[in-house]
């Protein structure tokens, strides 16, 4: 699974499921990172505040 971050947002997509709704294609260039680490996600979650992007995550979850 890769994952794709939204640091302005503080947002987290998951890359398979990502959709227009999600508007991360309007996030700069600059704002995006992209990670095949779920370690380092939940890092962000746990120590960033980062948050799940509800849209991506309510889809039902299918191994890559
Ligand atoms: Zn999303």
């Amino acid at each position: 699974m890769k994952y794709l971050i939204d640091t302005t947002q503080k947002l987290i997509h998951r890359s398979s499921f990502v959709r227009d709704s999600c508007a991360f294609h309007t996030t700069s260039l600059e704002s995006r990172e992209s990670t095949h680490s779920e370690l380092y996600v939940q890092k962000l979650i746990d120590e960033e505040q980062y948050k799940k992007c509800e849209r991506c995550y309510s889809t039902i979850y299918k191994r890559d």
